[in-house]
């Protein structure tokens, strides 16, 4: 629940290390991402530019939050939630490359259990660049496997059964981001037997197992530098160690790492929305109408300056969100899930008004500008609809019973 009298952050000055990130980050978005872009979000669905996210991964994105002594920067949801808002300002789709990675690391992180994170934390901090995905989404089970009193009436989840001392996985994940490319999968199966999703259990899944299944890739509107596709599990058999957590506890897992990761998809919102105002402000600096840069009618003007407020204050919600995420536990709910909440609307609301200014320019996909918009879509259905995240914020507002 919010207590600002808590919050201490320094909004204006992040932690050293992680400036050093964001500027190494903002580096790597101009001189490798920016001129790949338009091609790649072109091209067939399931293109993927292993060069890019090799450059990244030198970087150290695909493993912000693994703690440095296994290798990773051990910076934190503050720290991946500025490297994201740096990519996403260019390209929303490959910052969720990496921001997929965490998710899928964020299980086995928020498990605290030594020996699971000395088997597959390390893993990711060599010199070659290895993915992870996060597992949740069903053709027939979406939000009700991400709002807890909902789990019930699941249906038709993926199983587990407990075979000595082997898990049994059968079932199929859809829209899955990096299930195409990622070496490990956090899955999130229901024990056979139990209601609905009731008996939701998270693993940890190496994706070269017997029985696993890549399937075909989304052909998706934005985002498009990622690959979300399914994921078929016929029979892959796993020991029991790669269990997270105990048997059902796959909903408060979920719950947790949701309330972990949400200030970071905040931040690729962020990104995106400070993409389409960054060019939208150049082009109406120079763009003369009526005898005047576009910037001085007065109508023009407003629109900026509404954009610029609102980047401003959907940043600071995030950066207030990772901040208590990395210094509370467990995780709050509040906070993450409001500054997504705010953070999507204004990124869509923000690409918008620039496509509105860029008038037929925007329009034109070589311009850049539309993909902004096909982008601002899409962080709004993934890691919680608008309708999850609302429920999730009257539900911290009503179990503090007083209004903030
Ligand atoms: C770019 C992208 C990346 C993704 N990456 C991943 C990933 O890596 N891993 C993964 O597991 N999934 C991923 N997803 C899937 C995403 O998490 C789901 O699409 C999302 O949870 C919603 O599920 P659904 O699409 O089945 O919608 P549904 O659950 O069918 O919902 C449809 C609409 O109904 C509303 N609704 C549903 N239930 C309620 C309710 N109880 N009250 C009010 N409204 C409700 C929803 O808010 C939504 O507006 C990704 C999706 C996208 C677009």
């Amino acid at each position: 629940m919010p207590n600002h009298d808590e919050f201490d952050l320094n909004l204006d000055v992040l932690p050293g290390e992680v400036e050093k990130l964001r500027l190494q980050v903002r580096e790597f978005a101009r001189d490798v991402v920016a001129p790949r872009v338009t091609d790649l979000d072109g091209a067939p669905a399931d293109d993927f530019d292993w060069d890019m996210v090799s450059q990244g991964h030198a970087l150290g994105l695909t493993r912000v939050a693994v703690p440095k002594e296994y290798g990773g920067l051990g910076l934190g949801m503050l720290g991946c939630s500025v490297a994201l808002e740096e990519v996403a300002s260019v390209c929303a789709g490959t910052a969720l490359i990496f921001g997929a990675a965490m998710l899928g690391q964020t299980p086995v992180l928020l498990s605290g259990d030594p020996r699971l994170q000395a088997r597959f934390l390390p893993l990711f901090s060599g010199d070659a660049p290895v993915l992870a995905c996060n597992a949740v989404t069903e053709e027939e089970a979406g939000c009700d496997l991400i709002i807890p009193a909902n789990a019930v009436h699941a249906r038709e989840v993926m199983t587990a059964r407990r075979d000595d001392d082997h898990y049994i996985l059968n079932g199929t994940k859809r829209f899955i981001t990096n299930a195409q490319v990622a070496a490990f999968a956090s899955v999130f199966a229901a024990m056979e037997g139990a209601p609905g999703a009731t008996g939701l259990t998270s693993f940890m899944v190496p994706l070269d197992l017997p029985g696993v299944v890549r399937g075909p890739v989304a052909d998706k509107m934005g985002y498009r530098l990622c690959l979300g596709s399914e994921l078929e599990f016929h029979d892959v058999r796993i020991p029991a160690e790669n269990m997270i957590g105990n048997e059902g506890d796959g909903m408060a897992i979920n719950m947790a790492q949701s309330n972990m990761a949400r200030a970071s998809v905040a931040g690729i919102s962020v990104g995106v929305a400070r993409g389409a105002l960054e060019q939208a402000l150049q082009w109406c600096g120079t763009r003369v109408q009526g005898g005047l840069p576009l910037r001085e009618h007065q109508f023009t003007a407003a629109k900026l300056a509404e954009m610029s407020a609102k980047v401003d204050a959907a940043r600071l919600l995030y950066l207030k969100a990772a901040h208590k995420v990395d210094n509370e536990l467990p995780a709050p709910q509040y906070e993450p899930a409001a500054a997504k909440l705010f953070a999507d609307r204004v990124a869509i609301d923000v690409a918008d008004m620039a496509m509105s200014l860029t008038g037929a320019r925007g329009y034109v996909k070589s311009f850049g500008m539309e993909k902004r918009l096909r982008d601002a879509y899409g962080a709004r259905i993934y890691e919680g609809t608008p309708e999850v995240l609302a429920l999730a914020v009257t539900e911290s507002l009503y179990a503090a019973g007083e209004p903030i």
